[in-house]
């Protein structure tokens, strides 16, 4: 209930008159032994039907490691599991989402991937399904149609071929309908796009218990590890009236006492102290706060810092990702350890006291000099709160150190490069655990089984769906939940089932290779991708969309699109 994408779609399919949109959950096992010890289906919160007696089951794909939780939910909603085995009386299964960009390892078991922003075409897609159901003809015919709409992937209307060494040799339509290629769809303006007056407000407490509005989409900052900065290019940024309206009317009718200002980097926001200060002064008096996510290092300011802390006070989240210059420089970081010093410096001057640091590890051209610089940052941090004169500073300090294992993403700069074995990321991780010397610095790490796994899907193909039909049977459910992720399970069918696990996730790609997700255009050329994918081992930047654009391919993607028109000033 804390993601936007089902809080913007949710009234957007209710505000028409034809259609009646409900919400349903992954249960937790305990409910699911409930729902298969009594024969029940799954059903939709809002009435209680059961999946089945929809027209349609709609997916996000936000998480790798959530598949195996949607194959559960079709089966435990009595929806056959493979798109072959559905019927006329079966609802269509759809999903859109980041994962999406890559769709293949759920091929056998989704109808219609929504390939860029879903509330382009919904509504298209709805009035043709009104019309195919008076016609009473088969499935696929609908599904024939869809295909003509931007943006849709019926996996069924394609083919792949494989080389004897496993890699793929061609993938092709395999009815008239269905394009070569299918192209991304993005909203043009935000400021006119469909916008939600109201948000549904959950009884319980969520991760994000608040109105989290979106207030630009896309990032032109080009970080090569980062999927959703190439994603969802180009920027599209609303103008501050649209936003101070459309926050007022959510808060009016959702009773929230926080906005967060959602984007990919708030910070890059033109004017954001400005927008801050007027939203805070506007709602000081009703105790409202505003909040922005994790920080880009050097867009944070000082005016920033103090006005989100006036209603309440919260720590400061900033990612460096790399531990050296040198590695920020081939990850096209773009920032400093001065802007780093100096950020904290700010934030301790206005008595912050809590700051996390996001890293990853297995960055292409790592070395330990790398992740010794980690430990350097933090320990720098810690340097930097006690040099801050002890009557300005917080009383207490607390450094929490977060390093992810890389995950080589599609459509990323990266997306040819090898993962880190886990014994590789075991010896990273036991190597920054002994580098970190101050009591003052907590430090998590990520379960190097788990992110192989998410590895092998994200760059995986369709061959991967009998091992998630299998780790389905198997009970492999919430595997993004560390209590319940049981690897032993995975491995062994990985073994039973002969997947090359390592092909996936730890083998250098071929310039040339034809990757599973390569007939999807997001605008975004993959000579661009493997220009920047150069650049990184030369550490070579690549400057800000708004400094100089890079020509990426999104202007010649959409005819007439100029990226510097949709920025607002
Ligand atoms: S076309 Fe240029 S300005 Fe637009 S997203 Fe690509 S690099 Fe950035």
């Amino acid at each position: 209930m804390s993601h936007l994408g089902m809080k913007l779609i949710y009234p957007m399919l209710n505000r028409r008159e034809d259609t009646w949109c409900e919400r349903s959950f992954a249960p937790w096992v305990d409910m699911e032994k409930q729902l298969r010890d009594h024969d029940l289906p799954l059903f939709a919160i809002e009435s209680m039907m059961p999946l089945c007696d929809f027209d349609f089951v709609g997916f996000t794909l936000q998480y790798e490691m959530s598949f195996t939780n949607i194959i559960n939910m079709l089966d435990l909603g009595k929806i056959p599991i493979r798109s072959v085995d559905r019927t006329m009386a079966d609802p269509i299964i759809i999903a859109g989402g980041p994962c999406a960009s890559n769709p293949e390892p759920l091929a056998d078991f989704v109808d219609i991937f929504f390939i860029g922003d879903a509330e382009v075409t919904l509504d298209d897609l709805l009035d043709l399904y009104k019309i195919w159901k008076k016609t009473k003809k088969p499935r696929v015919e609908f599904l024939k149609q869809a295909v003509a709409l931007e943006g849709i992937y019926v996996p069924a209307f394609y083919e792949p071929t494989y080389n004897t060494d496993g890699t793929l040799k061609d993938f092709q339509p395999i009815v008239e309908e269905a394009p070569q290629k299918v192209r991304k769809c993005f909203v043009d303006d935000l400021n006119t796009a469909y916008y939600p007056e109201t948000l549904l407000v959950p009884y319980t407490s969520t991760v994000h218990d608040r109105v989290s509005y979106e207030i630009f989409r896309g990032c032109g900052r080009g970080c090569r590890f980062c999927q959703a900065g190439m994603l969802y290019r180009p920027t599209r940024e609303k103008t501050s009236e649209t936003i101070k309206n459309q926050i007022d009317i959510l808060l009016k009718n959702t009773g929230y006492d926080e906005i967060s200002l959602a984007s990919l980097s708030s910070g890059d926001y033109p004017g954001i102290e400005i927008l801050i200060k007027d939203l805070v002064d506007k709602y000081e008096q009703d105790n409202i706060s505003v909040s922005l996510p994790s920080l880009r290092i050097d867009s944070v300011s000082i005016d920033m810092l103090e006005q989100m802390q006036k209603v309440r006070k919260s720590g400061v989240t900033l990612a460096p990702e790399a531990g050296t210059q040198r590695l920020r420089d081939v990850i096209n970081k773009g920032v400093t350890e001065e802007d780093l010093m100096r950020t904290v410096q700010n934030a301790f001057e206005k008595k912050f006291g809590h700051i996390k640091l996001y890293f990853m590890m297995g960055l292409p051209t790592e070395k330990d000099e790398d992740i010794a610089g980690i430990a350097h940052l933090g320990h720098k941090v810690v340097e930097t709160y006690f040099d801050t004169d002890e009557a300005v500073r917080n009383r207490s300090l607390k450094v929490v150190i977060s390093a992810a294992c890389f995950v080589p993403k599609p459509f990323t700069p990266f997306q040819w490069e090898a993962q880190d074995t886990m014994n590789e990321f075991v010896r990273k991780q036991k190597y920054l655990k002994n580098e970190i010397k101050s009591r003052k610095i907590n430090y998590n790490w990520q379960d190097s089984h788990l992110s192989y796994l998410e590895a092998i899907f994200a760059r995986g193909d369709r061959r991967l769906c009998k091992l998630l039909e299998a780790a389905q049977k198997a009970g492999c459910r919430f595997d993004g939940w560390s209590r319940m992720f049981d690897y032993d399970t995975w491995l062994q069918l990985i073994e039973d089932l002969e997947i090359d696990g390592m092909f996936y996730a730890c083998r250098q790609r071929e310039k040339e290779e034809l990757f599973p997700w390569d007939f999807i255009d997001i605008g975004v050329t993959k000579e661009y991708l493997y220009h920047e994918n150069q650049k990184a081992k030369l550490g070579e930047l690549t400057p800000y969309c708004k400094e100089k654009c890079n020509d990426c391919g999104v202007m010649q993607f959409k005819e007439g699109w100029v990226c510097s028109e949709h920025y607002t000033v």
